[in-house]
């Protein structure tokens, strides 16, 4: 996949663009046959979905807006979103890693990287040969990060880093790790750098992975920094800076976790639709009930009022224009309705809901972790607030 989407849908009375359409098709066709299949053995064993990658590296979806000189696909916000709505749609675990790859990976470098930094970086991780992670959250610091307590000196040539990193997405299997310190947290968000951190250096371990309730394949762990010396020319962006980069990457990151929540919530719609159609109960598939159809059509409704706030979103990124608001309401309404979706998908399923068997409590687990990731469903309340008064 290597385009560069020319053609823009027109206005809200939304009709994707031909060349979005076809996206969409690619990526809902691949995933519905390559990844779905594989999500619930994933999701119980907890591996790293390594076949996932690589297939869809082969597809362009490892560095989607990544600009095609770069190894990139060259595509758009919108169609980014559309693959990662579809791409989690058929497995998040695989939604959130190829999330965090694009946006909280490639997009500081593609922001602020230097030349040499792009050229050396960028096509590794476009091309998905390298996976790329994002390391603000410490142990005492999540919410207000600017609190984070991970230290870097400048020693000669070396920044040296020391601290601890916590709830690290895609850390078993990433390469480059894009890490947040501060030269003092006295300075609060004016001492915070950005580094490039690779694996393998010394003084830098990736920890046990975390058994968490959902995207169990993606691969959390924790980070510990002990006198790791990273190379100068590694400093991303400005001394000091750091943590424009950090929100920065933060509001297309919150574009891309909307997107899962809006493929999530179709699953579960999906699912329930199926299941209320061939379950008979009284004499009658369930789907005749309207106590049954009301839950479908709030699903539904929602879905489309959340599908439409993401697409506002990405293309309002697009445009160049600051979407930091959009971004935020779309990552709160989205996640949202994404647990009340699966919520309802395991009520339409009854008792089979909360089994094994069928996928919807997997979506449901999955669901929860859109409304904490990325900023809390709280902390977006707070930007949003923030963004309103401003105006
Ligand atoms: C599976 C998973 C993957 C993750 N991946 C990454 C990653 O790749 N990189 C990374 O850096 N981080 C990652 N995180 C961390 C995630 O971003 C944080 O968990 C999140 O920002 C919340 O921080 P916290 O867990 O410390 O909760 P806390 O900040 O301690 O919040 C606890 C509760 O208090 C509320 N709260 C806090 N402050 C306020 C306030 N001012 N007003 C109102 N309510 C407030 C919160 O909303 C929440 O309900 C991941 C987390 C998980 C669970």
């Amino acid at each position: 996949m290597s385009q560069t989407m020319t053609e823009k849908p027109s206005g809200f009375c939304f009709e994707l663009s031909e060349d979005h359409k076809m996206v969409q098709k690619m990526v809902r066709d691949f995933a519905s046959e390559h990844l779905a299949p594989r999500a619930a053995h994933y999701d119980r064993t907890c591996e790293f979905p390594w076949e996932n990658v690589k297939k869809m590296a082969e597809l362009g979806l490892m560095g989607v807006t990544v600009p095609e000189e770069l190894g990139g696909a060259g595509m758009d916000s919108l169609a980014y979103s559309i693959v990662i709505e579809e791409i989690s749609r058929a497995c998040a675990a695989t939604g959130v890693i190829t999330a965090v790859q694009n946006s909280l990976g490639e997009y500081p470098l593609m922001a602020f990287g230097t030349e040499e930094q792009k050229k050396k970086y960028l096509p590794l991780m476009a091309r998905g040969e390298k996976i790329a992670a994002y390391a603000l959250t410490e142990p005492g610091s999540g919410s207000d990060s600017a609190s984070m307590q991970t230290r870097c000196e400048l020693q000669g040539d070396h920044w040296v880093l020391n601290g601890q990193k916590n709830w690290i997405t895609n850390s078993t299997g990433a390469e480059i790790f894009i890490v947040y310190a501060t030269k003092d947290p006295d300075l609060k968000h004016k001492g915070i750098c950005c580094f490039i951190v690779e694996k393998g250096w010394e003084g830098f371990t990736v920890g046990k992975h975390e058994e968490t309730l959902g995207v169990r394949a993606s691969g959390t762990c924790g980070l510990t920094f002990e006198n790791c010396k990273v190379p100068r020319e590694n400093l991303l962006g400005v001394e000091g800076e750091g943590f424009k980069i950090a929100m920065q990457a933060l509001d297309t990151g919150r574009v891309g976790i909307a997107a899962q929540a809006v493929g999530i919530a179709q699953a579960a719609l999906d699912n329930a639709l199926r299941y209320s159609k061939e379950r008979q109960q009284f004499k009658k598939a369930i789907s005749e009930f309207q106590l049954v159809q009301e839950m479908l059509v709030q699903m539904a409704v929602e879905i489309d009022a959340a599908r439409l706030m993401l697409y506002r979103a990405a293309l309002k990124r697009d445009s160049g224009e600051k979407f930091t608001k959009e971004a935020s309401m779309a990552k709160l309404y989205c996640s949202e309705v994404a647990m009340r979706a699966a919520l309802n998908a395991v009520q339409v399923h009854g008792g089979y809901g909360y089994s094994k068997e069928y996928p919807v409590e997997r979506l449901l687990r999955d669901a929860k972790v859109t409304q904490i990731y990325e900023g809390t469903s709280e902390i977006q309340k707070l930007v949003i607030a923030r963004e309103l008064l401003r105006d």
